[in-house]
């Protein structure tokens, strides 16, 4: 890992670029103190230099001679800051123009702008955090519900890092064992057989593998799990979509066919985020609007996480309900049995035959919301899933963790085969590498500039 990028003292302003309360523009570096001393001036007359490490000044901000605004300077000496350099933080009036005018005394003042993502980076090369706690960063900022703060939080926290880490122990147990064998046969190194080495690399497998299986659930949690509502004219969807996102938005009536549009909702249920799409209802129509509209929930049908298959309780299966099961086969589905509160006409024998478990609700009654989001989470195992076991959040983390997996069963297929230790060695080498790269620990320029790239400006 390169510190080349260490060094200049940078400044951005860290809150969103909107008229807010207050305004924060943050410096980190080598000058941050002589940066901030040159704009801001404590009433109390204390040099800025000579303020401590998490202390708090009120005072005047200026242009050169310029007054801008008063406000509240915060310091922080390194190492004890977020980027683990000399950090200070000026809170000023949170217009858009004044704030702009406080970053540019700074850059005047000697700083630098800072890149996106700058002070988390500077905080990973630094020492302060690992690079998947880095990502989880920018993942907490986009956080849209509890489960992934939750998640980001556990992240934040080293939940992966720690796995990685366990995860190379085991492969180095097996490594160094190899290596003493391979180097001092004659000594008492116990012998590596092919059961022990089958055993401990298996366990390695075992946790990789893991990793990868709950790959689904964590994306789930961290982009939202899209559900398509579907099912024939009049069954209730715009009703379970209005009950879900707690408004009135999809227009429900008697009248067939009046869903022509998608009309989508990011709701959080249960914790999880879901991106509804209510969709058309399926049947043959001549209406060329409703026709686009049918093609449209067949696209959507094909990219969601789940879909919520509903019919109406107080009739029986139609010809198109059940044109709804071939369009069914390979998603995940919640089959849904709507308007219970009417008498109930409909058998779910063949329903559960082909659509598994069948949840029966009423739309019309608002406490159903919550049922059908625990049933979505269960569907989807979200609620098995343990952020705090540490998880894969991104594409660049499965990319290595496959990495790893593809070497360690190399060296179980090879040590099944009886290839010599020292071979088995040379996979185990690699595999290390992947999780290595995992957690950071050999993490190249590029992917760090690539991590980064997710991030805000100010961050
Ligand atoms: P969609 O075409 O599938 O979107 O169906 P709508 O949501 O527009 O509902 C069609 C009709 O069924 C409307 O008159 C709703 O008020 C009614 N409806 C929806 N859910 C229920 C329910 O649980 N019970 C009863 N009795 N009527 C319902």
């Amino acid at each position: 890992m390169s510190i080349e990028s260490i060094g200049s003292t940078v400044c951005a302003i860290a809150t969103p670029a909107a008229v807010g309360g207050i305004s924060v523009v943050r410096i980190s570096g080598e000058r941050a103190f002589a940066v901030a001393e040159s704009v801001f001036k404590p009433v109390s007359g204390k040099p800025v230099a000579e303020m401590r490490g998490y202390t708090a000044a009120y005072g005047r901000i200026f242009d050169g001679g310029k007054l801008l605004d008063d406000g509240v300077l915060l310091v922080f000496r390194a190492p004890h800051s977020y980027t683990g350099e000399d950090v200070c933080e000026i809170s000023c009036h949170g217009g858009i123009y004044v704030t702009r005018r406080v970053m540019t005394a700074c850059l005047r003042a000697g700083a630098e702008p800072a890149a996106a993502g700058e002070f988390t980076k500077r905080a990973l090369l630094n020492g302060k955090m690992s690079l998947t706690q880095a990502e989880a960063v920018a993942d907490m900022i986009s956080a849209q519900g509890e489960q992934v703060l939750a998640c980001s939080n556990s992240q934040r926290e080293g939940a992966l890092y720690r796995r990685a880490e366990k995860i190379a122990s085991m492969i180095m147990e097996v490594s160094a064992q190899i290596s003493a064998w391979i180097d001092y046969p004659d000594d008492d190194t116990p012998v590596v057989t092919r059961e022990w080495l089958t055993e401990k690399i298996s366990a390695v497998a075992a946790e990789l593998d893991d990793l990868i299986a709950k790959y689904d659930s964590g994306r789930l949690i961290r982009n939202g799990v899209s559900c398509a509502i579907v099912g024939k004219p009049n069954v209730g969807k715009s009703t379970i979509m209005n009950l879900l996102s707690g408004s009135r938005r999809s227009i429900v009536s008697d009248v067939e066919g009046t869903t022509r549009d998608i009309v989508e909702e990011t709701v959080t249920l249960a914790g999880a985020v879901l991106l509804l799409s209510d969709c058309a209802g399926i049947r043959e129509t001549e209406d060329e609007v409703e026709k686009i509209g049918v093609e449209i929930m067949l696209e959507k049908l094909k990219n969601a996480d789940i879909v919520l298959a509903v019919f109406d309780g107080s009739r029986q299966l139609s010809h198109e309900d059940r044109r709804l099961f071939g369009l069914l086969e390979n998603k995940k589905v919640l089959a849904v049995v709507n308007k219970s509160d009417l008498e109930n006409r409909l058998d779910i024998t063949e329903l559960e035959e082909r659509l598994g478990k069948v949840v029966t609700i009423s739309a019309k009654d608002g406490d159903c919301a919550e049922l059908l989001g625990n049933e979505i989470n269960a569907r989807l195992e979200l609620s098995a899933f343990s952020a705090d076991a540490g998880y894969i959040a991104n594409e660049r983390q499965r990319a290595c963790v496959l990495r790893a997996a593809d070497a360690v069963n190399e060296a179980l297929t090879g040590t099944e085969l009886g290839i010599t230790p020292d071979a088995v060695g040379v996979s185990l080498e690699q595999a290390l590498d992947a999780v290595y790269e995992l957690s950071g620990r050999k993490a190249s320029d590029e992917v760090i500039a690539e991590v980064f790239k997710r991030f805000c400006v100010g961050k």
